[in-house]
């Protein structure tokens, strides 16, 4: 069954109630429950998953949650062990996310968007393909070539014009659309947009619309000093990875 993914509509909820509608064990013996629905963002689009715990709202069982994954049927499992008593089909619950992880994941997510920005910025039509935004690697790919002696003047550039865009500040909505109607509103949309999820754009500003489905900074002015580490291209793929001062 389908979880309600409540971040989708609101960034900044990290604690909500529900129901546990399912729970099992992972292949490797750990605790796996599903809830009709979640504030936790399980992996995805590049973004790590949420910890924290979830709570019997009675507080006779607690479950310390340590990895959250969709799977193909849009059902979130929530993964770890439990610290007292055992979660029941039925219980209801208080989920708590943990706030400074989820606001380190969102924030290098967020910097992700922002150099797609920055490169948009600075008119180069460099298609984006993946990304990651882990604090040990945080990544954006382009599907193009880069001489490598002109690699350095464009992480500069891109550097100085992601900050430029932070400081500048500016806030995004969110729009729910069919996938087939993206164009109207994004300049590039993958092939590849996941489909057990709601399809969602993210508008900042007078930017491009982006499909995705992570978290993101309310401003992008809360993101902090970007800095692009490196730019290096290898068979028609453009590599720019880049760190957030205080986090990476
Ligand atoms: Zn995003």
């Amino acid at each position: 069954m389908a979880t309600q993914l409540v971040y989708m509509e609101d960034f900044d909820v990290l604690t909500c109630t529900a129901t546990v509608v399912m729970v099992g064990k992972t292949d490797d013996g750990r605790v796996d429950v599903q809830l009709d629905r979640t504030c936790f963002y399980p992996r995805g689009g590049g973004q790590d998953w949420d910890e924290g715990t979830i709570a019997k709202t009675d507080k006779t069982v607690v479950l310390t949650v340590s990895e959250v994954r969709l799977d193909e049927y849009g059902a979130v499992h929530h993964v770890g062990s439990h610290e007292v008593g055992e979660l029941l089909v039925g219980d209801v619950t208080l989920c708590t996310v943990n706030a400074d992880r989820r606001s380190i994941n969102t924030r290098l997510h967020s910097a992700g968007h922002v150099i797609d920005m920055a490169i948009d910025q600075l008119g180069l039509d460099w298609v984006p393909g993946k990304g990651g935004h882990y604090p040990y690697m945080s990544f954006v790919e382009y599907a193009t070539e880069v001489e490598p002696s002109a690699a350095d003047d464009w992480r500069g550039k891109i550097e100085a014009t992601a900050n430029q865009i932070i400081r500048a500040g500016s806030s995004n909505v969110i729009r729910f659309m069919p996938i087939e109607d993206m164009h109207t509103v994004c300049r590039h949309v993958p092939d590849n947009i996941p489909k057990n999820k709601p399809a969602r754009v993210v508008m900042y500003g007078e930017y491009f619309g982006i499909p995705c489905g992570g978290t993101h900074v309310r401003d992008v002015h809360d993101i902090g000093h970007v800095t692009v580490t490196k730019l290096k291209s290898k068979q028609g793929v453009t590599k720019v990875s880049y760190a957030v001062v205080g986090i990476n």
